[in-house]
């Protein structure tokens, strides 16, 4: 997969949430999506196969921290949590 492939198969599937959204989604209390402070975001295809390594490189070149370096699966599924230090 090449960089442009990566970044253009991501999908973002949650970032400001609203308290009340946070909670039917299973969101942590005082998570940072209710600062838009965070990003969920997923691949195709299954977990064990998402690109990591690029996506850490990625993320660590934005000044970012990768909360989880595989995936959670509380809240909205299976996706990649990624936080704003
Ligand atoms: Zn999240």
């Amino acid at each position: 997969m090449g960089a442009a492939d990566l970044f253009n198969s991501a999908r973002v599937t949650s970032f400001v949430r609203s308290a009340a959204h946070n909670a039917e989604v299973g969101g942590a209390a005082g998570s940072k999506h209710l600062r838009g402070e965070a990003a969920d975001i997923v691949f195709p295809g299954s977990p064990s196969s998402w690109p990591m390594a690029r996506v850490r490189a990625a993320v660590q070149r934005a000044g970012l921290r990768l909360r989880d370096e595989r995936y959670q699966t509380r809240g909205t599924g299976a996706h990649l949590h990624i936080e704003t230090v």
